[in-house]
C-alpha cells in the first residue's frame, strides 16, 4: 500500500525539487522531498534568473524576494575578439519585467526553501534514493540514510536529481546526448575600476587566448640564430629577421595575445611584446620593457 501521507516522493532538492515540493505542499498534497547532500551547495551554478521565471514566481506570490536579492540586468552585449557583435535588449522581449536577475543559485535555493517551509514542507537531507521497484499499489523506493536502508511505498516518484538521475536510470529512461569535454569555470569576484555599464551582461566569445612566455632570464624572440649565420650578406640577414619576426604574428593575433615578460627584452624580443595587445611583467622586468616600448614607439613615430 502506498503511504497516504506521502503520495509523492520528490528526489532532489535543487530549484526544481524545491519548487515542486512547495507547490505540492501549498495544494495539501503529501510529499516527501529527499536530497543526498547534508546541506545546500554554497557555490554558484546558475547565475541568471530569466524573465519567464520571474513571471512564474510572481504568479506564485514569491517574486519580491527575488527582485530584492538579485541584480537587474537590462541587456547582454556580445563581443568576439574585442569587437562588439551585437546587443540583446531585454526591454524588447515583451515581458513586463524587461530585465533578468543576476543572482547565485544558492540564493535561489534559499528563497525556494523559504517558500517550501512557509507551506509546511521540509527537505529530508542525507537521504539517497538507491532503488525503485514498481508494484501494484505504487512504487517501492529504497532510501539510504547513514548506511541504513528503508523502503517507502509511494504513488508517484518525481526525479529532480540532476543529469545523472537515479530515478531516470531506475525507470530505464534513456538520456541521449554527449558530454562536452571542455572545462569552464564560474567566478564570483569583485572587479575594481569597472568603467562600463553595470546593468549589462558582457559576453566575450573570444577564441582561445595565446600566452607567450619564455624560460630564461631575458625575453628574446625572432629569427633563428642559425638562419642569420647562413645569410649571404647583412641585407639578407635583416630581411630574414624582418620576415620571420613573431612581432608580425603578434599584431595579427590582436587582443588574443598576452606576452608574459619575465626579464629584460633584448634583440627581436623588444618587438614582440610591443606588438601584443596585453603584456604582463614581473617587477624587475618592467623598467627594461618600458625602455624597449619607448624605443619602439619612437621608431614608429619616425624618431
Ligand atoms: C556552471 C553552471 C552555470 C549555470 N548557469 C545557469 C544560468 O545562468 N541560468 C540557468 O537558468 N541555469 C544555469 N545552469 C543550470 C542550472 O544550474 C540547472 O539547470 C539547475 O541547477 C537544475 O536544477 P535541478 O533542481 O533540476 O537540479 P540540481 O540543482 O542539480 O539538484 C539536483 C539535486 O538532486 C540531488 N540528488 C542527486 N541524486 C540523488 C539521489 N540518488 N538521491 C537523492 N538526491 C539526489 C543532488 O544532491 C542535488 O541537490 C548552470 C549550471 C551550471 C553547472
Amino acid at each position: 500500500m502506498s503511504d497516504p501521507g506521502t503520495p509523492v516522493l520528490v528526489v532532489g532538492a535543487g530549484p526544481t525539487g524545491l519548487l515542486l515540493a512547495a507547490e505540492l505542499a501549498r495544494r495539501d498534497v503529501g510529499c516527501l522531498l529527499i536530497d543526498a547532500l547534508d546541506a545546500p551547495r554554497g557555490w554558484d551554478r546558475a547565475t541568471v534568473v530569466h524573465e519567464r521565471s520571474l513571471q512564474i514566481f510572481e504568479a506564485l506570490g514569491i517574486a519580491d524576494g527575488f527582485l530584492d536579492a538579485g541584480v537587474r540586468t537590462r541587456a547582454s552585449r556580445i563581443f568576439s575578439d574585442g569587437e562588439l557583435l551585437g546587443e540583446v535588449d531585454l526591454g524588447l522581449t515583451g515581458s513586463r519585467y524587461g530585465f533578468q536577475l543576476g543572482m547565485s543559485e544558492e540564493v535561489t535555493e534559499s528563497l525556494l526553501t523559504e517558500h517550501l517551509v512557509a507551506h509546511g514542507g521540509a527537505v529530508n537531507r542525507s537521504t539517497v534514493l538507491v532503488g525503485l521497484a514498481p508494484g501494484e499499489d505504487g512504487v517501492t523506493a529504497t532510501l539510504e540514510r547513514d548506511g541504513e536502508r528503508r523502503d517507502v511505498v509511494v504513488g508517484w516518484v518525481v526525479g529532480c536529481d540532476w543529469m545523472h538521475s537515479a530515478v531516470r536510470e531506475a525507470a530505464g529512461i534513456a538520456f541521449p546526448g554527449a558530454d562536452i569535454d571542455a572545462r569552464w569555470g564560474v567566478f564570483d569576484a569583485t572587479v575594481d575600476g569597472w568603467s562600463d555599464d553595470h546593468d549589462v551582461v558582457f559576453a566575450h566569445l573570444d577564441r582561445p587566448p595565446v600566452i607567450l612566455t619564455g624560460q630564461g632570464t631575458a625575453f628574446s624572440a625572432g629569427g633563428d640564430l642559425g638562419e642569420f649565420g647562413t645569410a649571404a650578406d647583412p641585407g639578407a640577414a635583416h630581411l630574414i629577421r624582418t620576415l620571420r619576426s613573431p612581432a608580425r604574428l603578434a599584431r595579427q593575433l590582436g587582443v588574443r595575445l598576452t606576452v608574459a615578460v619575465h626579464g629584460a627584452c633584448v634583440g627581436a624580443g623588444i618587438e614582440v611584446p610591443a606588438g601584443a595587445a596585453r603584456v604582463t611583467a614581473r617587477p624587475g622586468a618592467v623598467s627594461s620593457f618600458n625602455r624597449a616600448c619607448r624605443a619602439c614607439s619612437l621608431r614608429r613615430r619616425g624618431r
